[in-house]
Order: structure tokens, then C-alpha cells, then sequence
């Protein structure tokens, strides 16, 4: 159900900037279509002795711009609807901070959670033997996404390795920094966020903000944790148990010990429990969905009281709603601007590893600001010239800068 709701949204935000830019319905067809879809049986054999059979998918959706380019989901819920949503988005998140890729997106239907280590390595390995013909370094360059590592990646990579014969770095991304990696990757999804939040309060004149942030994994914990460092308050934190509210500021290094101890954000001293739908809702300036998509509807747009909205999450915030929040006076910055660090990171790890170069962190970390900062102008300026929402902005850049690339290839005219 969910699935078809992140692919409607996807092609909804992308046909109302269709249809501001005019867009022939030809070249809308072109750009709706995934180039690929691959859909897998992953046989493993698990540490009980039995078989088990797991369907894994790649949607290689479009590389007009470069090779595809995006993670791998594991998830008991993800299918082929939203990996094929997930790739349009990453066909658009790459066009906007502008790296040299297409968009792809790849999922296995499992559990993490109930799998042995040993049986995730098997899967993991399992997924590159049914996949190495269609990846690689100037093909399509996986990473992680939901619940993958660079523990994952570098099973991954290895497993190539055996296909080819050789080392190939640049044929996946994400992985741990002593096997190629990138300084820096870690963090970049939340840091990237962080440089174009700044830019966003600068133009909202909004000076000591109040922030509450939706999610506690890789993404929203380090996002509270770089805020937090910069001295930025931060009022509420939610993970998938429910979440915790303060309006005079959480202690996010007490509060980061007591989910290492408890596994929950719960129940913290010195704050209130409220539901990850509340935190939506509370009083707070900035608002940073950085857990599920499909958080902001239509339905509870207007409730929200926050000024700047982060989309850190790929897809919390529906078309309907940044388009209702805009005409409130709220800037939602969509997740395909929001949360591109992560992939931009990637695209310097995958630099290094075709040059054997490596970049120290502060490269990294300077490198990222220019892509973000340059890539929320960009935007912005849209955003002003045509007085639409930051969503649609981004949306109508990324077509435009699409449809030019098609034109140079010989593959449209006007
Ligand atoms: N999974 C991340 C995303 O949704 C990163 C993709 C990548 O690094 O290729 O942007």
C-alpha cells in the first residue's frame, strides 16, 4: 500500500513541474519509464540448515546523466513499487546536486533483524552473484540505504572481486574507510543537511532556532548530534518506540547514552513522552523528518507549527503538503536537495577510488559545502522566480537540467 503511495507522490511532484515547464508528453513518458528493472531469487542457506529463498531488486531508472547511482534497501516491507520510487528520486537528487549520475535504487525483503551475521554476509554476497553483470564502476554503483553497513558494502565489493578477478573499488560505495571508503561518508547525509539548513535560515532570517527531529538512526541521530554541537537547541527526538520533548533543550549526550542503554529514546529524564505523530505537531522552529516517508500529508499539514522543514527522510513530505505548507508560510526543503549529502559523499568516494587518490576530512567536508550550498542557490532561485514551493523548484531545475542533457545527446528536440 505504502509502496504505490511513495510512486504516485514521486510522479506527482514530477508532473506538476511537467507541466509548468510544458513538458512534450514524449520526453514525460521517456523520464516516467525505468531504462531496467531486475528482479532476483536469492537462494541462502541459513545457519539452521535450511533453505530459504529471498527476492532482491535493482531498478537501474535512468543514465542519461551517468551511470545509476543509489543504495540498497533491506527491508521487510520494501518491493519493487518502492525501489522504482525510490530510483526516479535518485535520477533527480543527483541531477540537483550535480554529479555525473543517474538513478537507481536496489532492495532485498528481509528482516536484518532476524538474521544471523553470518546469514546476512550470505545474502549480501548472494544478491552481487545474481547482480555483477549489471554493476560495476561505470555501470551502476550501489550503497548503503534502510539498514545496510559498510560492513555490507565491503562483503559486496569482496564478492565482485571474485567475479572479476580483481579489486574494484569504484563498483560500490559507503564501504568501510580501510577498503576504500571516504572520509567522511558517514556523516555526509547528515552534514549536507546541515549546510543547507544554515542557507535556509539565513533566507528566513530565523536566528537560534528550536529543532525537533523525527528518527534516531544514521541519518536524524547524527543530524541532532552535528546541531547540537554547533550549538543549536534541540527540543524532541523520536525513534520507532516514540519520542521525548523538552522546550528548554534535550541533553543529546545523556540522551544518546541512555538509547545506547535502553535501545529507545523513551522515557528520558528531564522530558515528556509524546508519539512520533506529536513531535510533528509540537511548537519548534525547524522540523527534520529523518525516519519514513510519508509523514506529511495533506491531512496533518496543517498542523505543523515549524517555520523550515528538513526533509532528511526520502519522501516524508507528500507533494500536496509542501505545496499547502508553502502557502503557510513554511519552507519544506525536499529531500532530494535535503538529503543528498549522502550521495554526493559517494560520489567522492567513487573519484578516489578511480584516481587512488584520498581526500582528508576537511577536503571532504569543504568539497560537500560548495556541492550544497551551490545546489540549494540553484534551487532557490527557482524558488523565487517563480514563487513556488522549494519541492516543485527542485523538480522543475532537475527536469530542465535533464531534458538539456537529452538535447546534447541527439535523443530530443525541441
Ligand atoms: N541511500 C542514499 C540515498 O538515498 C545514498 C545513495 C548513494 O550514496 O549512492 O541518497
Amino acid at each position: 500500500m505504502e509502496q504505490s503511495i511513495a510512486w504516485n507522490n514521486a510522479v506527482s511532484q514530477f508532473n506538476k513541474a511537467a507541466k509548468i515547464l510544458k513538458l512534450n508528453e514524449s520526453v514525460i513518458e521517456l523520464l516516467t519509464q525505468p531504462k531496467r528493472i531486475i528482479h532476483v531469487s536469492i537462494p541462502i542457506k541459513m545457519d539452521d540448515k535450511s533453505l530459504k529463498t529471498f527476492q532482491g531488486f535493482r531498478v537501474q531508472f535512468n543514465d542519461m546523466r551517468g551511470p545509476t547511482k543509489g543504495g540498497i534497501r533491506y527491508h521487510h516491507e520494501v518491493d519493487m513499487e518502492e525501489v522504482k520510487a525510490l530510483a526516479f528520486l535518485m535520477t533527480w537528487k543527483n541531477t540537483i546536486v550535480d554529479i555525473p549520475f543517474g538513478g537507481a535504487k536496489g532492495g532485498i525483503i528481509c528482516n536484518p533483524k532476524e538474521l544471523s551475521e553470518a546469514e546476512l554476509e550470505r545474502l549480501s554476497r548472494g544478491y552481487i552473484q545474481a547482480m555483477y553483470q549489471f554493476i560495476g564502476p561505470e555501470k551502476d554503483i550501489p550503497a548503503p540505504d534502510v539498514y545496510t553497513t559498510p560492513q555490507i558494502m565491503a562483503w559486496m565489493m569482496d564478492e565482485y572481486h571474485k567475479f572479476q578477478g580483481h579489486n574494484v573499488f569504484g563498483m560500490i560505495t559507503g564501504k568501510p574507510i580501510e577498503l576504500g571508503g571516504s572520509k567522511g561518508r558517514d556523516i555526509a547525509t547528515a552534514l549536507g543537511g546541515t549546510f543547507v539548513l544554515e542557507e535556509a535560515l539565513q533566507k528566513m532570517k530565523l536566528q537560534k532556532p528550536t529543532i525537533a527531529i523525527q528518527g534516531f538512526g544514521n541519518a536524524g541521530r547524527t543530524a541532532a548530534k552535528l546541531l547540537s554541537d554547533k550549538g543549536y537547541k534541540i527540543v524532541a527526538v523520536s525513534d520507532s518506540h516514540g519520542g521525548v520533548y523538552n522546550e528548554k533543550g534535550l541533553d543529546l549526550k545523556a540522551l544518546m547514552s541512555h538509547k545506547d542503554k535502553t535501545g529507545s529514546v523513551k522515557d528520558f529524564k528531564d522530558a515528556k513522552n509524546i508519539s512520533n505523530e506529536k513531535l510533528l505537531e509540537i511548537e519548534c522552529d525547524v522540523l527534520i523528518p529523518a525516519a519514513l516517508g510519508n509523514q506529511i500529508r495533506k491531512d496533518n499539514a496543517q498542523k505543523i507549527k515549524a517555520k523550515i522543514i528538513l526533509e532528511l527522510a526520502n519522501g516524508p513530505v507528500t507533494s500536496e503538503a509542501r505545496e499547502l505548507l508553502f502557502k503557510k508560510g513554511i519552507m519544506s526543503i525536499p529531500d532530494i536537495l535535503a538529503n543528498a549529502g549522502g550521495v554526493t559523499v559517494s560520489y567522492f568516494e567513487w573519484v578516489q577510488n578511480n584516481t587512488g587518490d584520498s581526500w582528508t576530512h576537511e577536503e571532504v567536508y569543504a568539497r560537500l559545502k560548495d556541492k550544497m550550498v551551490e545546489a540549494f542557490d540553484s534551487v532557490y532561485e527557482v524558488y523565487e522566480e517563480e514563487n513556488i514551493d522549494m519541492g516543485l523548484a527542485a523538480q522543475i531545475l532537475a527536469i530542465k537540467r535533464m531534458v538539456r542533457v537529452m538535447e546534447l545527446r541527439g535523443i530530443y528536440k525541441k
